[in-house]
């Protein structure tokens, strides 16, 4: 049965359909629909520039249940400011690799579309990229099923007397279980657990100190590669970014 519906999602990808047409992905809060837009690449046609990777919008579809739909119409966010930034559109690009990942763990789709929709727009309004980014990081550990402990020593598990916090380790480390980890100041120890608290959405303006989004991201970096198996051509990419950057 056909049904029109009107979705708004996110275009993770799009592929050729025939000579013409495109079948575009769109990330929903219900998950992934696709979707096949007749006549796309052509020219003349009112959906090529509706269709980009990487557009947020409404889009208008007849919907099949489990099967293809067909877009009918669309009003977009082109994200223009990230579009015309190759950084944040490799933080981007990142963000919709690790998304996809995501997506194939998890059930709870409707808060992970939130989470990712209040993340690109935030970048797209200006604010730091690899902040938000790291508190993407941080938030989609509890879907993968490797969120860290941010209320005890991640060894012991005792409350007090916490001095530092390691990727290796697994998060806090207490003053009895310490042996020879980087010590990270207290700012970044309460930051990080707050990149893991906040409400994305109300987020508006980032003043943190440079080494300190650093020593945050190397952190995640290391829990990344150690805790969750992932490895993602658009994170190396990112990286090497980054290190330009520097
Ligand atoms: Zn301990």
């Amino acid at each position: 049965m056909i049904e029109i519906k009107e979705v708004e999602g996110f275009i993770i990808s799009q592929v050729p359909s025939g000579d013409t047409s495109l079948i575009i992905n769109i990330f929903t809060k219900d998950g992934v629909i696709g979707a096949i837009a007749k006549g796309a690449k052509t020219l003349k046609s009112d959906l090529r520039s509706v269709t980009l990777k990487f557009t947020y919008g409404n889009f208008l579809l007849n919907y099949k249940k489990d099967k293809l739909s067909y877009l009918k119409e669309a009003k977009v966010n082109e994200l223009i400011n990230i579009r015309k930034d190759l950084t944040k559109i490799s933080y981007l690009s990142y963000l919709v690799e690790l998304t996809n990942q995501v997506l194939k763990q998890t059930d709870e789709t409707e808060s992970l579309y939130k989470i990712f929709i209040e993340t690109v727009l935030k970048i797209e309004e200006g604010l730091n990229p690899k902040v938000l980014t790291n508190i993407f990081e941080l938030k989609v550990l509890d879907y993968l099923g490797v969120g860290i402990n941010f209320n005890c020593c991640a060894k012991c598990g005792s409350k007090k007397n916490i001095i530092t916090i390691d990727g290796d380790v697994g998060g806090y480390i207490c003053r009895d279980c310490y042996t020879n980890e980087i010590i990270y100041d207290e700012k970044t120890i309460k930051l990080l657990r707050m990149y893991y608290l906040i409400d994305i959405s109300t987020i508006s303006d980032l003043k943190i100190n440079e080494s300190i989004i650093n020593n945050i991201d190397r952190f995640i970096n290391i829990y990344y590669d150690r805790y969750t198996g992932l490895y993602l051509k658009s994170k190396k990419f990112l990286n090497n970014i980054k290190e330009l950057n520097i």
